[in-house]
């Protein structure tokens, strides 16, 4: 007599379950992997900031033809276009052969990361030694931004509308810049000090430089002179340009293999630019869609999705009006309605990272719903904290979809929630977009240690992010 299995009744698998796809997927998916791991890794290398992620998308898509939407008056199947959203926000889409009226099938990424900016007034010379001052961007352990290697990249604008751009600490030979931690036969007192306290964010100040200028001996802060002299002769910049710069300090470190089989990947800014790649590779391999077909690639995420490159602003909503009224025939074709319609009928992924389970720190996690590291992405119907407030939960018939797409691709997926609950909480875009009325729900990678100035994701789960992103938007509608 046959066994009897538990778990299936006739031939239908009854429990769920969630393998590690290292174990369960072909040897030729593990070296697609591996492969697809290089070019993300290519791309994050050049792209760690928003403006960098935005210029490098923009390039890419014109080199399969897309072309800025502006230029174009009316749009047909096919058609590849783009917007940037003040350098800072990226939109690309490829028309379907259905109007787009019925609706769009959307990908929504955020590229800012957690970092730190330069304050406004930020050169200093103290002891000798000359500091940038800096203002903490998103959700950081501050402690974790000392004693390691920095690079310094953005642009600073000059009254004359010239743009200056910065870019140090990339390269071999280039100096990198640094923060002093206290050494340990003195921390008696800053080791007796909570985590969150014992690095003030106003001690997050960046070493820049220690030789003075010698032919002014009157100068009052001849080391600070001495580097406002580099700054001028290299960018042309003084000091009170810093006002109009937007300069962000982030590790110097790229993006390096992780163990000896090299399963994993450890990076600046997995959160979330290992779903923004994805999502923007698997728009720029649409040719002729079923539905009209696009990428949001938006900034601010980490502190609340403000500003107008941000996903609560409205340039991102004008873009799909303006792929809407240029597909029915020009812009003094659009109607409100028929937007407003198309909308409600918009299917989109947030494609945006969750934690993986550490069991380092198992107290935080319920093991049931939460991902883990190399077992595919996850679709995660919820966000929020305490009792689920600030979410945007997904619609049950649309997750419905999305798995049953997912199974007919042999897409592997796990579901779950941030952590335990009241243990914090957490939000993505999917909020400011499900007020469109669009069906939209969370879809990204586990990752560990989200927000420190080096992230780890599994290469497995990258690659099964782009295939799952990719059979989303040819399938969904
Ligand atoms: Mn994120
Ligand atoms: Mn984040």
């Amino acid at each position: 007599m046959a066994e009897k299995k538990s778990s299936k009744s006739k031939g239908i698998k009854l429990a769920a379950d969630f393998p590690n796809l290292y174990k369960e997927c072909s040897k030729a998916d593990i070296k697609a992997a591996m492969d697809f791991a290089e070019d993300y890794k290519s791309f994050l290398d050049i792209s760690k900031t928003e403006r960098e992620f935005v210029k490098n998308s923009l390039d890419a898509c014109k080199e399969l033809g897309f072309v800025d939407i502006d230029s174009k008056k009316t749009l047909k199947a096919g058609d590849k276009v783009y917007k940037s959203v003040k350098g800072k926000g990226f939109a690309c889409a490829v028309i379907g052969v259905e109007p787009c009226a019925n609706g769009y099938n959307i990908l929504g990424a955020h590229v800012d990361s957690p970092r730190l900016d330069l304050k406004p007034n930020p050169l200093y010379e103290d002891h000798e030694t000359v500091y940038f001052k800096t203002h903490y961007y998103g959700g950081i352990k501050k402690y974790q931004w000392t004693t390691i290697p920095l690079a310094v990249h953005g642009v600073v604008f000059t009254k004359d509308g010239k743009e200056h751009e910065i870019c140090v600490g990339e390269n071999n030979d280039d100096p990198v810049f640094y923060i002093t931690d206290l050494l340990p036969h003195l921390g008696n007192e800053q080791m007796g000090k909570k985590a969150s306290e014992f690095i003030p964010a106003e001690d997050l100040n960046v070493v820049i430089g220690g030789i003075p200028v010698r032919d002014n001996k009157d100068s009052k802060e001849p080391y600070k002179e001495a580097i406002l002299k580099i700054l001028n002769e290299k960018y042309g910049i003084v000091e009170k340009d810093f006002v109009s710069a937007e300069i962000e300090i982030v590790p110097a470190a790229k993006a390096r293999d992780v163990g000896f089989d090299r399963s994993y990947i450890a990076a600046y800014g997995h959160d979330d630019k290992v779903c923004a790649y994805p999502a923007l590779m698997s728009l720029l391999a649409q040719e002729k869609p079923k539905r009209t077909c696009v990428t949001l690639l938006t900034d601010k995420e980490e502190i609340g999705s403000y500003s107008n490159s941000g996903a609560q602003s409205v340039i991102y909503e004008n873009f799909l009006m303006e792929l809407l009224a240029k597909n029915e025939g020009g812009i003094d074709k659009f109607n409100m309605l028929t937007f407003r319609k198309a909308m409600e009928n918009t299917k989109m992924l947030s494609t945006d990272v969750t934690t993986g389970y550490d069991p380092k720190y198992a107290s935080v996690y319920e093991s049931r719903n939460t991902a883990f590291m190399s077992h595919g992405i996850k679709i995660e119907k919820y966000t929020g904290a305490r009792g689920k407030s600030g979410s945007s939960e997904a619609n049950g018939d649309f997750v419905a979809q999305i798995t049953d797409i997912f199974a007919k691709n042999s897409i592997p997926w796990q579901t779950g929630e941030l952590g335990k609950i009241d243990a914090g909480g957490g939000g993505t875009i999917s909020a400011y977009m499900a007020k469109t009325g669009m069906d939209v729900v969370d879809c990204g990678v586990p990752v560990w240690s989200m927000h420190a100035p080096v992230e780890l994701i599994s290469k497995i789960d990258l690659y099964y992010l782009y295939l799952a992103y990719k059979a989303f938007i040819e399938n969904i509608r």
